[in-house]
């Protein structure tokens, strides 16, 4: 077929027509999801490389709309997070996520954090400290249990307040996760003032990690220096056994991917780790 510039840019503007009509749909579908029960948490299990047992879980959010059907996060969460609906989602992720694990350890879970991602917007909101010291204190969790996935660039976009942020929020006993890490930039003179926890490997350097000499040279730069700087790693995307076998011959930590598990519904996780228990 062959296509004339006119024609090109009517299919362009329809496109985009389309799209930000999507957009506005799923932004108005999003204000009622949480009044609807369109969502829920599933639950990636994280894996020590030491003892190969469960060490903690990422909370991941899910959409189920009843005419959208499910919506995937790379899609709504930017929504969520341009309309400022992610403050109350966010809000709504991490008492869903800290309730669960509470629960989770009076069915006999011990030592298993949770993980929970927070978006620069919720970062950057006046309360933020005080809204998870409340939540913590209502549901009995102790703070040392709680993990939050940062990623460099929503610490970037405002430094010297995501220094203060994280300082406080570690001075409580909750750790800190740098997500993504790698995928940014000036994270690196940061990390000494940083109270952070652990550096969360991307996913992108371990997708080839045993075939890709730059990615091999990548991650080994990135767990050297987290050693020599006290920082714990986990690596993500790790679907083979041989990622699997490489991460832990150099020294990696933790690991969260396909190999183990995908994230999980609550039923699915409790058949998986909570059988026997208690
Ligand atoms: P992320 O925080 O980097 O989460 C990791 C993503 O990788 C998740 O995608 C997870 O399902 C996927 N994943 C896990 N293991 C593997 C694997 O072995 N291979 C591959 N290819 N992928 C794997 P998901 O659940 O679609 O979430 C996408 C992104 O949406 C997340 O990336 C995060 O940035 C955002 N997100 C999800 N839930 C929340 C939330 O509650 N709050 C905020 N602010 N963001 C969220
Ligand atoms: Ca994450
Ligand atoms: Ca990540
Ligand atoms: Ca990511």
């Amino acid at each position: 077929t062959k296509y004339n510039g006119k024609n090109n840019y009517s299919f362009f503007t329809q496109e985009m027509q389309m799209q930000t009509k999507r957009n506005l749909l799923l932004t108005n579908a999003l204000h009622n999801a949480i009044a609807h029960n369109e969502l829920y948490v599933v639950y990636q299990p994280q894996i020590s490389l030491t003892t190969h047992k469960l060490v903690g879980m990422e909370a991941l959010l899910r959409w189920e709309h009843p005419v959208f059907g499910s919506v995937p996060p790379s899609e709504f969460i930017p929504i969520a997070e341009s309309s400022g609906l992610i403050l109350s989602i966010g809000d709504w992720v991490m008492k869903t996520a800290v309730q669960q694990l509470k629960n989770w350890q009076t069915k006999g879970l011990h030592d298993v954090s949770i993980s929970v991602n927070l978006s620069a917007v919720q970062f950057n909101q006046a309360n933020l400290q005080h809204n998870i010291i409340q939540l913590l204190d209502e549901s009995a969790l102790p703070a040392n249990y709680l993990e939050i996935e940062l990623t460099e660039s929503a610490i970037m976009s405002n430094p010297e307040t995501a220094i203060n942020i994280i300082n406080q929020l570690h001075s409580l006993g909750i750790k800190i996760s740098i997500d993504d890490f790698g995928t940014g930039y000036s994270s690196l003179s940061y990390l000494k003032k940083f109270k952070a926890y652990k550096l969360k490997i991307d996913q992108s350097f371990v997708r080839d990690i045993t075939i890709d000499p730059e990615d091999k040279a990548i991650v080994n730069a990135i767990i050297n220096m987290a050693n020599s700087l006290g920082l714990q790693t986990i690596a993500e995307g790790v679907e083979t056994q041989e990622q699997l076998k490489y991460l832990e011959e150099n020294g990696c930590d933790e690991v969260q991917g396909y190999y183990y598990s995908k994230p999980l519904v609550v039923d699915e996780f409790e058949e998986k780790y909570l059988k026997g228990k208690k």
